[in-house]
């Protein structure tokens, strides 16, 4: 089915309030496995929202085959944030390490630098920039979007792209509806909904930074910050058995609409005190896979 704009696309707290009567909502307790994991799955540990604070973390990170970091591992994306998080994931021991960028990651997104550089020119104020060009930070000490990769060398990013391990099939993707003036915002709607249909429908693990609306998106001040065509692509088109994300701290944990399983792995919760302890589960390997 193909998945059009919802005629309440910027109204999400309405959109859920139409949309949840036909649907399924479960919540799971979901543990950290005390055994280790079996020779025929795979272990995925999902943690995301670090923002430069993975020294404050009091927990051991669970070992697993696959370490996945759902974005806004920075608070703005400057070049000695993403060296430091590049060595810390360097030191797990993951075979696999996915991470995708957030809208903290400032310097990873070509258009915001772009608008950023322009607005520098023009005017001392920059009130609506967060940080960079408070002073503090200076454009200079950017990560370069072409350099992405050199920086983030202790892991795989992926921006709007795919990557199968052990035939398990991962798609990465950083937008999300815009949401103050920082990186990959997109409009509700059409916008965010292109880059949804760039999603493969062969997808068994989706990570995004966004939620999709009605899973993990409840912000604290009770509004739902979800995208509604995300939720539909997911639903509908895509059906991932697992659906990794971040960005809304406060909706931490995991849901299910009795067919994909949600996860919110924000590690920071909304006072930013990375106090949430990664989320962990075992995917079947597909038939005729091994991990040897
Ligand atoms: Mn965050
Ligand atoms: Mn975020």
């Amino acid at each position: 089915m193909d998945v059009t704009v919802h005629s309440l696309t910027n109204n999400p707290t309405q959109a859920w309030k139409e949309i949840s009567k036909g649907q399924k909502l479960f919540k799971l307790n979901v543990k950290i496995p005390t055994k280790p994991v079996d020779a025929d799955k795979v272990r995925f540990v999902c943690m995301s929202d670090t923002h430069s604070l993975i020294h404050n973390i009091k927990f051991d990170v669970p070992d697993g085959d696959v370490f996945i970091h759902a974005g806004d591992f920075t608070k703005c994306g400057q070049r000695t944030e993403v060296e430091e998080f590049n060595k810390w994931i360097g030191g797990l021991p993951h075979k696999h390490k996915i991470v995708i960028g957030g809208n903290h990651e400032l310097s990873f997104d070509k258009k915001f630098i772009t608008a950023f550089k322009e607005k520098d020119k023009g005017s001392d104020t920059e009130d609506d920039i967060p940080n960079y060009g408070k002073k503090s930070a200076n454009i200079g000490d950017a990560v370069n979007t072409a350099d992405i990769t050199k920086f983030l060398s202790n892991c795989t990013y992926l921006q709007d792209e795919s990557i199968e391990i052990f035939g398990i099939k991962l798609y990465g993707t950083p937008w999300q509806p815009a949401f103050g003036n920082w990186a990959f915002n997109l409009e509700r709607g059409e916008e965010c909904l292109a880059k949804w249909r760039l999603i493969p429908s062969n997808v068994d693990v989706l990570i995004t930074h966004t939620p999709p609306l009605g899973h993990g998106d409840l912000a604290c001040s009770g509004v739902r910050a979800g995208c509604v065509e995300l939720l539909q692509t997911v639903q509908t088109r895509v059906k991932p058995k697992y659906h990794v994300f971040g960005h809304i701290h406060e909706g931490y944990g995991v849901t299910s609409d009795g067919k994909i399983i949600f996860i919110n792995a924000s590690t920071c919760n909304i006072n930013y005190v990375p106090d949430n302890l990664p989320i962990v589960f075992d995917m079947p390997l597909p038939k005729g896979c091994t991990k040897v």
